[in-house]
């Protein structure tokens, strides 16, 4: 099967995590042991379908039952997963699960693109929500923040569109770009043309206007005061006044992995 990826010692290939060939560069190259190595994480593997094309992977089934709940509760029990140890996914991106597979099996989150563009990180963040893998979210979430910070990236309306139809009313990354819209209207003033833009998706994106009005009511007044101090305040700091959790989707019992240290 030269078309899998499959890890170390699995149908003796070296682990390569499927990347199409449009997107050369993907993923770093390993500099160190992979876990795959890991004799604990024994020698049952489960294999998923991902996308219409049927991008064929293989995983280890106790690293992907470990981690994720969703494929633990998937491949236990009577399910049809279960008994065969295979399971399809044909609405999922075979790069993004190939971002997944990487982050399984290195711990390490895809690469934005030389000029800035994350949408890879925005995907795998989806898909971790999808699948209920927590820390995944928060830690895709913080390079997101991260890489707009370094790239000084305003989200237009149209990702903030895209965004919305891909996550639910609870969603901790609508609150993020709630948050930093609203951090935008409070420097932008009345000269602020963008203002007008945002606006516009009243009519299809109503949830947006909404979780703005709320983050002003939550977080205006400091905001506006970060503002006072230090009108020049970068606008992805006047976000991360409010503490590295504010945009987590852990909950308050849970600990952060930034606390873990993982
Ligand atoms: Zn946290």
């Amino acid at each position: 099967m030269s078309n899998a990826s499959s890890p170390p010692g699995v149908n003796s290939q070296p682990f390569q995590v499927a990347s199409p060939s449009s997107v050369p560069g993907d993923h770093v190259p390993m500099a160190k042991p992979s876990i795959s190595e890991d004799p604990t994480l024994g020698d049952e593997i489960i294999t998923l379908y991902v996308g219409k094309k049927r991008k064929k992977f293989t995983v280890h089934k106790k690293l992907l039952c470990d981690r994720c709940e969703f494929f633990s509760k998937a491949f236990s029990g009577n399910f049809q997963e279960a008994e065969k140890g295979e399971m399809h996914l044909p609405e999922d991106n075979s790069t993004t699960v190939a971002s997944l597979v990487d982050y399984l099996y290195r711990g390490s989150l895809p690469k934005p693109s030389v000029d800035g563009d994350y949408s890879k990180a925005l995907r795998l963040y989806w898909l971790a929500d999808k699948i209920c893998m927590t820390t995944l979210m928060d830690k895709c979430l913080d390079a997101i923040r991260r890489n707009a910070a370094t790239f000084n990236i305003h989200p237009g309306p149209g990702l903030i569109k895209q965004i919305y139809s891909k996550t639910s009313s609870d969603s901790m990354i609508r609150k993020y770009y709630a948050g930093i819209v609203s951090c935008g209207i409070a420097r932008w003033g009345k000269e602020g043309t963008r203002v007008d833009e945002f606006i516009e998706l009243h009519a299809n994106c109503p949830d947006f206007l909404l979780d703005v009005f709320r983050w002003q009511l939550d977080h205006g007044i400091d905001v506006a005061e970060a503002l006072r101090k230090n009108r020049l305040i970068p606008l992805h700091e006047v976000v991360e006044l409010f503490g590295p959790c504010e945009f987590h989707s852990h909950g308050e019992v849970e600990t952060c992995y930034l606390k873990a240290g993982k």
